[in-house]
């Protein structure tokens, strides 16, 4: 029997389900927010350079925008499907709505593989979505950002292509732009940084003395660097750093003594976050299997690599002394993994909560860029900071007060928040 494929709009669909069962939300709201509020799909046809006509698929849904202009960003995929955009574009709502930015949420996509396409192949491509959806996206009704094989040139492609079409400067249309035309600094700490801020506050809420941990990370690419940076610099200790071996098409996991030193690891490391193993064997490091970033005898788990990794299998292994889980990458963990850490007690601090430095600093990215006025470092940091920190409290309160998992603590507040603003507007 064949198996049944992996929908990611069905996945969201049944969390959704089972939050609105728990809070008892009324039937035009599920109804409302189980579905993309409206989604665009087209074509783009796109001269390629061998003289060929392509024709590419395109997609933009706007899953919600009841707090605001929907936020989300475009992918390029070969298997990009509608279902995946609209699962994508539903947890943008939720993700935005449990940081308490006044945004939506959205997503896009175009079904291509860059691989295969020329510099220019892909500007058309850019150029081309743009001009099939400019009608329906904007600075102050919903802004795109990069995603999957997107990237700030992409962007200033796509919004070059709006203003030339809309006759104005208008950077604020779109986020994840190159810093000097428009980008936010402080993007490329933001989402590993605001990872450890709710880990700091979570460790307050748990009377732990950072100073005191250790901690594994599977990851070593741009959320794991600066997670690491950021809970050293809180006295932390990382014991051990799991990645990906391009040359040996597997993981492995680093330890050293009494810890791995970053910027030692960040000399031998490439740009897709994998570790030259030869040499940090010869810096003294040991080098263990993938997986063993799981069994380490750590106070803190900071998953920071890819979806499906704290799974049945192996959520068994989670040491004894292990007190909390920081998701730093999307969906590193399973729902059979997870109820086995409800279970034990363990603390977590759920991907869409604990990554939203992110989506965060792309908010500021818009108000700056609205503005045409830009903060110092410094000044993004210590907004991404407040904004993390009350986003943790208003959750582990709640978690707290209802005696709930965090995560789904944090699917409560989120959904409660779009429900209401979409009551507060009268739609429902
Ligand atoms: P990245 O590509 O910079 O780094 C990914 C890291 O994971 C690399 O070190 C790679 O070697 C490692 N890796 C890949 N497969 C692995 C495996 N099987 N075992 C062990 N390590 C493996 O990516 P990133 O930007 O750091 O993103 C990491 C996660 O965080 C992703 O789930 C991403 O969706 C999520 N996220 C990122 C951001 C962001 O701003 N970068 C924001 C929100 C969420």
């Amino acid at each position: 029997m064949a198996e049944k494929s992996f929908n990611a709009f069905e996945m969201a669909q049944t969390q959704f389900d089972k939050v609105a069962d728990m809070i008892g939300l009324d039937r035009a709201s599920r109804d409302l927010l189980r579905f993309p509020l409206r989604e665009f799909h087209f074509s783009i046809p796109v001269h390629m350079d061998d003289g060929t006509t392509k024709v590419f698929r395109g997609f933009r849904c706007q899953h919600n925008d009841a707090r605001g202009p929907a936020k989300g960003g475009i992918r390029f995929h070969p298997q990009e499907t509608i279902d995946t955009v609209r699962a994508l574009s539903m947890w943008m709502t939720w993700k935005t709505a449990v940081a308490d930015l006044p945004l939506g949420g959205g997503k896009g996509g175009v079904i291509c593989d860059p691989h295969n396409l020329s510099m220019r192949e892909q500007e058309q491509i850019c150029r081309g979505w743009v001009r099939q959806v400019y009608k329906n996206i904007g600075p102050y009704s919903d802004v795109p950002a990069p995603d999957v094989m997107t990237n700030g040139q992409h962007m200033i492609w796509m919004l070059d292509e709006y203003e030339v079409i809309t006759g104005q400067k208008q950077p604020g249309l779109i986020t994840g732009k190159p810093v000097g035309l428009g980008g936010s600094l402080g993007r490329t700490e933001a989402t590993g940084f605001g990872v450890v801020y709710t880990l700091r506050e979570a460790l307050k809420h748990l009377n732990i003395n950072p100073e005191e941990t250790t901690a594994g990370v599977q990851g070593f690419g741009n959320v794991a660097q600066y997670a690491i940076r950021k809970y050293t610099e809180l006295g932390g200790k990382v014991l051990c750093v799991s990645c990906w071996d391009q040359k040996d098409q597997t993981s492995y996991t680093y330890t050293k003594g009494q810890g791995i030193d970053l910027d030692e690891l960040l000399k031998i490391t490439d740009r897709f976050g994998g570790i030259d193993k030869a040499q940090a064997k010869k810096l003294g490091y040991e080098v263990l299997d993938g997986n063993d970033w799981i069994e380490q005898d750590v106070d803190i788990l900071i998953p920071a690599a890819i979806e499906n990794q704290i799974t049945a299998d192996t959520v068994d292994k989670i040491g004894a002394r292990v007190k909390i889980i920081v998701e730093g990458a999307n969906g590193p963990t399973t729902p059979e993994a997870d109820a086995v850490i409800q279970q034990r007690g363990i603390f977590l601090i759920p991907d869409f909560l604990a990554n939203a430095g992110g989506v965060t600093c792309s908010y500021f990215e818009q108000v700056q860029s609205n503005m045409n006025y830009y903060w110092t470092k410094k000044e993004v940091l210590e907004k991404l900071d407040q904004k993390m920190t009350s986003a943790f409290w208003d959750v582990a309160n709640l978690a707290r007060n209802r005696n709930l998992y965090m995560r789904d603590a944090a699917y409560v507040i989120a959904i409660e928040r779009v429900a209401q603003a979409s009551k507060d507007r009268g739609w429902i």
